[in-house]
């Protein structure tokens, strides 16, 4: 038996119809740049994540980027502004940071959600403006005590809920926690397009319409432009897919949840360290994420049984050769975690034989 990591035509393959009924509307509809497929999309997913506001993009970096710009438009933010970020997030967060003429300030990793410890801030300089939260692998984790920090420091609080579509804490979704969030509908993503596509959530008026704007070559009317914009709309045949696979969601999160408490239950060896989760909550598993010590071993003997795996991530962004003035750093949880982490096959379309299978090779695991 194989059983690929993710396998995006079998995640698709249940619309093909209803995808195809969506491209016939949307071919004989005329309008191929935003339209109501776009609008119907931002108002649904508006209403799924709990704000006032959705504003599609043409992914998910955008997203963020055009939240940073959309906060200097309004003097908010100022180009050299410090923005705290964790060490371990995806290289997307970071790049939009300081494409954005912004300052990251990475933050050490805690080590039961390896989100930011709160306790390796210690005071921020004066320059940090803003507190970037990345909703790691699909848990909201500490964004509680994330969120109160921020207010108390007065910083802005934007979260990068790419890989928490549908995440819930005491009954608030992920992308309503901050004063805006980002997110990303890259086709492996919980809600995931066939090709590029993103959003940013917000019940901040203002600065939906200013990214509105943004998104838009920085358009006021059709010949006015009030502020130097981008072109980074949602492209409406994604949103029509989207608007499409949003129904789903909580069902295939379910089916998610559901595969992850077996591993968590049934998976019992001491070579290999489960994530932490708390059964309550409303983790979204984006991955799956253990802990090992001699990774090239592992990843040998997952290959060898057939069962596909990834790493999320090998090499933390600020040791990236493109980051060179970071490369100095150093984060010993953040570099334990990079070194040590497999992501291990866990997406709605697993049969239960698949995932049966999954626990006995991980089981029969000698390092
Ligand atoms: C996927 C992802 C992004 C970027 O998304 P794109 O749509 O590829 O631009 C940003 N941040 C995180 C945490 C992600 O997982």
């Amino acid at each position: 038996m194989n059983i690929p990591f993710l396998d995006l035509k079998q995640i698709n393959a249940p619309y093909e119809q209803r995808f195809k009924k969506r491209f016939e509307d949307f071919l004989g509809s005329g309008t191929y740049i935003l339209g109501e497929a776009v609008s119907d999309f931002e108002t649904a997913f508006a209403r799924y994540c709990g704000t006032d506001f959705c504003v599609g993009t043409g992914n998910g970096f955008d997203a963020l980027r055009l939240i940073f710009e959309a906060y200097k438009v309004k003097g908010k933010l100022a180009s050299g502004d410090g923005v705290l970020l964790a060490a371990n997030s995806y290289i997307a967060t970071v790049l939009a940071v300081i494409q954005a003429g912004l300052k990251p300030v990475f933050v050490e990793a805690e080590t039961q959600f390896f989100n930011i410890d709160l306790d390796k801030i210690g005071e921020p300089d004066t320059s940090v403006k803003a507190l970037v939260v990345t909703h790691l692998y699909g848990q909201l984790g500490p964004i509680e005590a994330l969120s109160a920090y921020a207010k108390k420091q007065q910083l802005l609080l934007i979260e990068d809920a790419s890989q928490a579509h549908g995440a819930v804490v005491n009954g608030k979704r992920a992308g309503s926690f901050g004063d805006a969030a980002a997110f990303s509908f890259y086709p492996t993503k919980n809600l995931g397009a066939l090709g590029d596509a993103g959003a940013v959530t917000t019940s901040d008026e203002r600065l939906a319409k200013t990214i509105q704007s943004l998104r838009n070559y920085g358009r006021k009317d059709a010949q006015h432009y009030t502020s130097l914009g981008f072109n980074s709309r949602l492209d409406p045949l994604q949103a029509c897919f989207l608007n499409e696979k949003l129904n789903d969601l909580d069902a295939q999160n379910n089916r998610r949840r559901q595969i992850a408490s077996r591993y968590l239950k049934e998976i019992q060896n001491p070579e290999i360290r489960l994530p932490f989760f708390d059964f309550s909550s409303g983790h979204v598993f984006y991955v799956f994420v253990v802990l090992v010590n001699n990774r090239p071993h592992f990843l040998a003997y997952l290959n060898q049984n057939g069962i596909g795996s990834a790493i999320h991530y090998e090499v933390p962004p600020y040791k990236q050769e493109a980051l060179k003035s970071f490369n100095h750093l150093s984060f010993p949880v953040t570099e334990a975690i990079a070194k040590s982490c497999v992501s291990i096959p866990l997406n709605p379309a697993l049969t239960e034989a698949e995932v049966n299978r999954v626990i006995t090779v991980l089981n029969a695991y000698h390092a």
